[in-house]
């Protein structure tokens, strides 16, 4: 197998996080870095949250100040402080843990444009190409590279290929197919980002049998709100979501909830996505083609967790491949690193998916297994 000091051209397929991530880690090694993205814009509208190690995965990706400064963030008090019930009146709760007083918030919400953008522009300035609205077609690999096809016909070479291209990676099932079957939860996410809300309490709405709605503060004036219902898996059209939206919306009493499903128009964007999981076991890499992100884990938003496992991915990558000589040594001890961790925050998303939608569970006992996953991935990546 070839050395990692060999490995000078690396093409990332997908800018999303796991993507952005390990092309700013790789080009601070001075590899030659393109990313491919087939849309052509960075992240939709939605909001993210990063919990726990998040905060200083951005900050070793150099962007953390500029997240804060643009999305909303919270120092020594856990995001889960504050749960309602569906008539809007606080909920007792056990704390959850929240990372050491070491001068880093313990969470951050931002708008994932904002986040995207940030990433993309910190990656372009340590000299990483980003080709927006361009598809890998199809990817072989020979002796000593890797032949990718792009749309528009177009072939490139690389040294190394990381498949980054999310939950339904195509690149994961070339590799290895069929290795992978993402489990359909029972539960569809909704998501809803409200310019200039009215005034009303952040927080976690939930009922007796854990219906949730979390309404959080994004700063410059957007508030993030979303739920989920529990239904068959197919694709839902956006004026079906809009609808689907107020009638979930309607579930709830509290008048924050009330009032803002008001507010909601036939023309909003609903951004809705299955609740599914999976999680890779070690190996992620198949000679010069290597997946990560959610092409190797995926998870729910339970423990607002995937992003933060796709942003700590990349930058562990860049350390195996900066201290081990041998690639193919480096790529397996990378995902035995990553799989025992992510599989823990996985695991936790598929329980309280489980306790949520098959047990209508007490909320209580959902945040029970929430907490158990955060003193795990409160440790160290
Ligand atoms: C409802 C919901 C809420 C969530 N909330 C949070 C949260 O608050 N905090 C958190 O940490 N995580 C959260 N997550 C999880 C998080 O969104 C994901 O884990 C994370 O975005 C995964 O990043 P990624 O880069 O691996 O994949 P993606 O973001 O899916 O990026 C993959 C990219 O690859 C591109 N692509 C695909 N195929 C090709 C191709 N052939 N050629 C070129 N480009 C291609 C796609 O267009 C896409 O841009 C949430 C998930 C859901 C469903």
């Amino acid at each position: 197998m070839s050395a990692t000091t060999d490995i000078k051209k690396v093409l990332i397929v997908g800018a999303g996080l796991a993507g952005l991530s390990a092309a700013i880690s790789l080009a601070k090694l001075g590899k030659e870095v393109t990313v491919i993205e087939q849309s052509d814009h960075l992240a939709y509208g939605a909001s993210i949250t990063i919990v726990n190690r998040g905060p200083d995965a951005l900050q070793e990706l150099g962007v953390l100040d500029e997240v804060v400064e643009q999305g909303f963030a919270g120092w020594n008090k856990s995001l889960y402080d504050d749960i309602f019930d569906d008539a809007g009146s606080r909920r007792p709760i056990s704390p959850m843990p929240i990372r050491e007083d070491d001068g880093l918030p313990s969470y951050i919400l931002i708008y994932r444009p904002y986040l995207a953008d940030i990433l993309s522009r910190k990656a372009t300035e340590l000299g990483a190409t980003i080709r927006l609205g361009v598809a890998v077609t199809s990817v072989v690999e020979h002796g000593d590279g890797v032949t990718v096809t792009l749309s528009a016909d177009e072939t490139v070479e690389a040294d190394l290929v990381i498949g980054a291209d999310g939950w339904r990676s195509a690149l994961r099932e070339q590799v290895f197919p069929g290795r992978i079957t993402s489990t359909y939860s029972g539960n569809m996410s909704m998501r809803w980002v409200k310019r200039n809300p009215p005034p009303g309490a952040d927080g976690f709405y939930i009922t007796d049998q854990s219906g949730v709605v979390v309404i959080h503060n994004l700063g410059s004036d957007m508030v993030y709100i979303a739920t989920g219902t529990d239904m068959e898996n197919r694709h839902i059209e956006q004026d079906e979501a809009v609808e689907l939206f107020r009638e979930v919306l309607g579930r709830f009493s509290a008048p924050y909830v009330r009032a803002l499903r008001d507010t909601i128009t036939d023309d909003d964007e609903i951004v809705v996505r299955p609740y599914v999981y999976h999680n890779m076991p070690a190996p992620w890499h198949l000679g010069r083609i290597l997946v990560i992100g959610d092409a190797a884990h995926t998870m729910s938003a339970h423990i607002a967790s995937g992003g933060v496992m796709a942003l700590e991915d990349g930058i562990v990558l860049g350390q195996e491949l900066a201290i081990e000589e041998d690639l193919g040594t480096a790529l397996l001890r990378f995902a035995r690193r990553r799989a025992q961790r992510t599989f823990v925050a996985v695991d936790a998303c598929r329980q309280m998916l489980d306790l949520q939608v098959n047990y209508q569970a007490h909320p209580r006992d959902v945040g029970r297994v929430r907490e158990h996953a955060f003193r795990e991935l409160l440790t160290a990546y």
